[in-house]
């Protein structure tokens, strides 16, 4: 009997491939195939054609030039390009940087290096909601100030920071900002045109398109300079070595417009698909929602069920696939480094879970993981001493 996969509810990790840009990458991956790069016959003029013709599309969908679009691997080289391309080139300038503790490993670690190298790293804490202020964000600017490093929307907790805000004040005090937007697109507006952000991570496969790239918007007016960090055969403007993948970029590129004409409508879908799941699941009693009740996108709920082990969960219901407390560091034991920066304790982060849903998500789909998560937390806190201590003290509290 083949075993049936279970209902995907883990968007925030990766997404499947959208039919539409499957389609297109076949295309250009079976008609293209010459290497944009060589100028001497049509097989590279027709690559070229294609890769120009898809950085055009991806950067109208943004509201970007066609010159501000660098080409990577994913939005972790992205962060990589922007956070060390901004410290080797403004250096003598200054030699210190402003990022967040709720950020993703691939700007956190960039910058734990950069603080190896004599750099000064300011990790703004957040509030208990997962925001920060831009009293917090004015007060930690100083002179020396190169580098704002913001993520737009988390992707463990879905939570959203006032990147427009933070773009006038940073612009109005010189500094530049990387936003690392590889949650906000396709789930928030982001039109780059209206917002003086400098420079701007995205991810391919967070929005329906392949895994193995994603690009870093590079403002040219006014002008970022970057040090390239992948030195090859000078493809795009010296800024990154490589040749560029026809078919990957031709991919994101339908993602991106996709993800932005289908914006609205989507999200109006999947806030009805998060409302239902979460008013299934708040039946429970000491259920709790993470993260800010109204800054944050509609795909994403980050849920403490307290008294339940949230790993004990995910083996408990081999029916759904989502993420545990410690989704990001699948291989330790650690706890989420998001979920303690915003002041919760290590059994608080145990006990949350990650549920993200996305554009196939069904309405079908979420009434059985209703279902199951609450026969399932019903069924592991009956097992659970401490639930049932829990209880026994509760009880003549509300007696009286
Ligand atoms: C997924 C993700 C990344 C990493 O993107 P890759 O394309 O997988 O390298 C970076 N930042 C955020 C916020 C992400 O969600």
């Amino acid at each position: 009997m083949a075993v049936e996969k279970p209902i995907y509810l883990d968007n925030m990790a990766t997404t499947e491939v959208d039919p539409r840009v499957l389609e297109k990458m076949l295309v250009a991956m079976t008609s293209c195939y010459g290497n944009p790069s060589s100028n001497s016959h049509p097989y590279g003029w027709d690559s070229k054609e294609m890769v120009d013709q898809a950085t055009c599309q991806a950067a109208d969908a943004i509201g970007a030039r066609v010159e501000e679009i660098i080409w990577t691997s994913g939005a972790t080289e992205a962060n990589n390009l922007a956070i060390y391309g901004v410290a080797g080139a403004y250096k003598r300038r200054g030699q210190h940087i402003i990022t967040c503790a709720t950020e993703h490993k691939a700007v956190l670690e960039p910058c734990q290096q950069l603080e190896k190298q004599g750099f000064q790293i300011t990790y703004l804490q957040p509030d208990r909601g997962g925001m920060i202020s831009l009293e917090q964000l004015q007060q930690a600017i100083t002179s020396e100030t190169i580098l704002v490093s913001l993520m737009w929307v988390n992707n463990e907790t879905g939570v959203m920071q006032d990147i427009p805000s933070i773009a006038k004040l940073t612009r109005q005090k010189g500094v530049l900002l990387h936003v690392d937007a590889a949650q906000a697109i396709g789930k928030i507006p982001v039109d780059i045109s209206q917002i003086p952000i400098d420079l701007l991570s995205l991810s391919a496969h967070k929005i329906y398109g392949p895994k193995g790239v994603g690009a870093l918007f590079v403002c040219r007016r006014p002008r970022v300079r970057l040090h390239a960090q992948i030195h090859g055969g000078g493809q795009q403007y010296g800024l990154r070595g490589g040749t560029l993948p026809t078919q990957q970029i031709v991919a994101m590129a339908e993602a991106l417009t996709i993800a932005q004409t289908d914006l609205t409508d989507e999200c109006q879908r999947i806030e009805k698909l998060r409302h239902h799941l979460w008013q299934g699941i708040a039946q429970l009693p000491e259920v709790y929602l993470n993260g800010h009740a109204t800054e944050r996108v509609p795909h994403n709920l980050n849920i403490c069920f307290r008294f339940v082990d949230g790993e004990a969960l995910m083996m408990a219901l081999p029916e759904l696939a989502f993420s545990s407390g410690s989704a990001c560091n699948a291989m330790l034991t650690e706890t989420s480094h998001v979920l303690r920066a915003m002041g919760y304790d290590d059994l608080w982060a145990a006990s949350s879970v990650r549920i993200s849903l996305g554009r196939f998500t069904t309405m079908a789909e979420v009434d059985s993981a209703i279902e199951l998560i609450v026969a399932q937390v019903t069924r592991l806190r009956g097992i659970s001493p401490l639930w049932e201590r829990f209880c026994d003290q509760e009880a003549p509290a509300y007696a009286i």
